[in-house]
């Protein structure tokens, strides 16, 4: 298991999150929603995020698979909330960053998405933990498109 492999630090975290996942659950009525899996690992994964205007409300997800998915599934949700659109376009943009070895910008609080960047070692697992964003980023895609 690749979680085993990881710096401890990093691997409680994880652990953490796929023990006690945060914030799991469809959220009736969430104006953005998206859907994916990995297929290379069995990995599914819904967000389900209510708005206040421009800021997310609330952040859900369900999903399953392996420890990583959904690790990062719960963490998104914990640092999502709070955040206006454009910050979780932000956040995001830092993640792709940080599987690449960069650091993220100053700006951006990742909290505790930073565990993963420990999983850039092992190439298919990256998939895994890109899962969680590359929904999100559907779900905003398509929600900004409806609400041009
Ligand atoms: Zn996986």
């Amino acid at each position: 298991m690749v979680v085993e492999q990881l710096d401890e630090l990093y691997r409680e975290v994880i652990l953490d999150h796929f023990t006690n996942p945060r914030n799991v659950g469809e959220l009736a009525g969430a104006p953005i929603r998206a859907e994916g899996t990995n297929p290379l690992c069995g990995d599914e994964i819904a967000f389900w995020l209510t708005l206040n205007g421009t800021r997310v409300e609330a952040a859900h997800f369900k999903g399953k698979g392996c420890a990583i998915s959904q690790a990062a599934g719960s963490m998104f949700t914990e640092q999502l909330k709070g955040k206006t659109l454009q910050e979780v376009a932000r956040l995001i943009h830092a993640m792709k960053r940080l599987m690449q070895g960069e650091a993220p910008p100053e700006d951006v609080d990742v909290g505790d998405l930073e565990s993963l960047s420990g999983v850039r070692k092992f190439p298919v697992r990256v998939k895994c933990a890109a899962l969680s964003w590359n929904v999100l980023e559907q779900g905003l895609d398509h929600y900004g498109q409806q609400s041009r």
